[in-house]
């Protein structure tokens, strides 16, 4: 294994991956199935053909900068392990600062509260906050039935099927009723942004999940009348924004009658949009 490791390691370090030693060992796991200590003890173990064929692949696909979580199948989002393949957008660090706000934002974490997600993909977002809100039921909504199919695998997975639905929609508008909190990642890239991402998104990622139209609000203004229909008097939506829409958004969402309140993320960038119905 040593030597087919040193040999991707040098193929991953070529095509321009940042830690391409960590990279390979991760592919090497995925490949054989094989446990990260025994990966480091057996080192002088040999490789299996199939196996060998199988690490072979995901090195090639690697090197061609497809992200490592369709590879290895899975990323971490709120420390829950969630199956991830091409069709949904992999989940981000700077996602969680909805959770973290949408959970403060909540009085009483027993609540049997009604949420909506709007855009799910992976179901991240929703399926985080029915982990932290124990009597939460949730819908997530999303028009690609690919990444319905992942969300509800995430749910089975983590033990939240029971209180997680999903279905297929353009933002809400073929849904009714009122939900205490909604979230949403929508599509917030402008469109001629999107060939200058890195390769792992721009050629790999869902355009649906990136693409927000020429000045990268589009969604914003579709979800928005879904949004004030939806939320339950008294409830609160916290949307992801991106970096330096925060003014544009905010004026946005006033003039529909929401008082707003941003949120940074870890990199001090408004990344969360709170919103508020304002009273009658
Ligand atoms: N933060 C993502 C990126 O640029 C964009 C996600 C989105 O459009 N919702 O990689």
């Amino acid at each position: 294994m040593a030597a087919a490791l040193c040999a991707a390691t040098r193929r991953l370090r070529a095509a321009g991956i940042d830690e391409p030693r960590a990279e390979a060992r991760l592919l090497l796991r995925a490949a054989t199935g094989l446990a990260p200590e025994t990966l480091v003890v057996e080192r002088e173990r040999r490789l299996d053909p199939a196996a060998r064929a199988r690490f072979e692949a995901l090195v090639a696909r690697r090197a061609a900068r497809e992200p490592m979580a369709y590879l290895s199948g899975e990323r971490e989002f709120w420390s829950l392990p969630f199956h991830v393949a091409p069709g949904v957008l992999v989940p981000r660090p700077e996602t969680e600062t909805l959770v973290e706000a949408a959970l403060e934002l909540v009085q009483d974490r027993e609540a049997r509260l009604r949420i909506l997600d709007l855009g799910t993909g992976s179901g991240c977002l929703l399926l985080a906050l029915l982990h932290d809100l124990p009597n939460a039921r949730g819908l997530g909504v999303d028009r690609s039935e690919r990444a319905l199919a992942i969300a509800a695998e995430n749910a089975r997975r983590l033990g939240l099927a029971r209180r997680a639905f999903f279905v297929a929609g353009d933002w809400g508008r073929a849904l009714s009723g009122s939900f205490e909190l909604v979230v949403a990642n929508p599509p917030y890239v402008a469109s001629d942004e999107l060939a200058g991402l890195a390769p792992e998104v721009a050629h790999y990622e869902p355009r649906l999940a990136l693409d927000g139209g020429p000045d990268g609000l589009s969604a914003y203004r579709a979800l928005l009348p879904d949004l004030v229909r939806l939320l339950a008097p008294g409830g609160v939506a916290c949307l992801e924004i991106g970096r330096g829409q925060e003014p544009a958004l905010r004026a946005l969402f006033e003039a529909a009658g929401f008082a707003v309140a941003t949120r940074p993320d870890l990199a001090g960038i408004p990344r969360c949009l709170v919103l508020r119905p304002a009273p009658p």
